[in-house]
């Protein structure tokens, strides 16, 4: 029994080695591979034999059997790679690659500048404590208009100004001309302190031109709480403008009017281009100055409207144009860059 076994373990050791060492294929060598170590495999099926013998047999084959095992483990890994390494080779050879030709490159995308313009505001403003809110892009003329105090002659309701949508019976809906609809919309839903910020597409019925489009994008805030103030509004602002412009950046307040605020106020910054010394300035048209952003304190009636008591609360509001202070920041001259996507522009920035 002892010396059969012994043959059996040779015979195995010699037919295995050679037939490894022969084999040119990856197939084949898979093949022999399970012929000798798979779960019916001829090795296999002998270490499950080792069971059977007297205890002092165990001790001798054991370690055989096993050692082998490891044996020949080894040699079927070793003849892998070196198939799949000629493998490799042969097909290079076929191509005829060069590798030492330089790599493709490839364009690295970057930012869009509004996309940067509205990410410098967003941030600074979040800083402040204001929380982003989003709202629908088709508003209906009760959150568009009618609540926010605009009265139904209003010149911003006439049909040259806004895109309405067409319904059988009224025309109910807008392309939302301000992101005010989320003011009003939070202040609906929320209970003072309300402090957010509503960035987003507006569309309004202009042609388009150097400084106009049907579609822009806004960024409009809101504060209300109690005493909230006018000195509030322009300590926020302020603060808000030098985040952009810098410390030094000076700021200016102008009255104004809006039927959704009162007091209302224009804000300008002054011009970083000419600091107010050019005369010929084509950024501020020599007046040192350029319009930002209006802003005021929230009229009663709109708070009225959402549910809110104007004995007890009080904010402010804001709104401005994305495009406006980006070509302004970036010194871009013509709308139209922002939406044509020339590479050529959008790689500055
Ligand atoms: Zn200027």
């Amino acid at each position: 029994m002892t010396e059969e076994l012994k043959t059996k373990l040779t015979q195995i050791e010699k037919t295995y080695t050679e037939k490894i060492h022969q084999t040119a294929s990856l197939k084949n060598l898979q093949d022999l591979q399970v012929a000798a170590l798979g779960r019916k495999g001829e090795l296999t099926e002998l270490l499950k034999n080792l069971k059977d013998l007297p205890l002092e047999d165990k001790k001798t084959f054991g370690p055989l059997s096993n050692a082998l095992k490891t044996k020949l483990t080894t040699a079927f890994e070793q003849k892998q790679t070196e198939l799949e390494t000629a493998a490799v080779n042969e097909e290079l050879n076929k191509t005829n690659l060069d590798l030492t030709l330089p790599a493709y490159t490839f364009d690295k995308g970057a930012r869009h500048p509004l996309s940067i313009a509205q990410k410098r505001m967003t941030t600074i403003l979040s800083r402040l404590g204001f929380v982003w809110s989003e709202g629908p892009l088709i508003e209906d003329n009760y959150h568009n208009f009618d609540a926010l105090n605009i009265p139904k002659h209003h010149p911003a309701r006439d049909v040259q100004d806004t895109f309405f949508i067409k319904n059988a019976k009224e025309d109910k809906f807008v392309l939302r001309t301000h992101t005010s609809g989320v003011q009003i919309r939070a202040m609906e839903k929320q209970k003072p302190p309300i402090r957010l910020i509503a960035p987003g597409r507006v569309y309004r019925k202009d042609d388009i031109d150097a400084t106009h489009s049907p579609v822009f994008n806004q960024i409009e805030g809101l504060y209300i709480d109690k005493n909230v103030s006018l000195a509030d509004l322009k300590r926020d602002l302020s603060v808000f403008m030098q985040g952009l412009f810098g410390q030094k950046a000076a700021v200016r307040f102008r009255p104004s009017f809006f039927p959704f605020t009162e007091p209302s106020v224009e804000v300008d910054v002054k011009c970083v281009f000419c600091e107010g010394k050019d005369a010929g300035c084509p950024v501020c048209k020599g007046t040192g100055w350029k319009e930002m952003l209006g802003a005021g304190i929230v009229h009663p009636n709109v708070l009225k409207n959402c549910g809110i008591d104007p004995q007890i609360y009080s904010g402010y509001a804001f709104g401005m144009g994305v495009e406006r202070l980006a070509m302004f920041t970036l010194d871009i001259k013509d709308i139209r860059a922002f939406y044509e996507n020339d590479v050529r522009i959008l790689e500055q920035f």
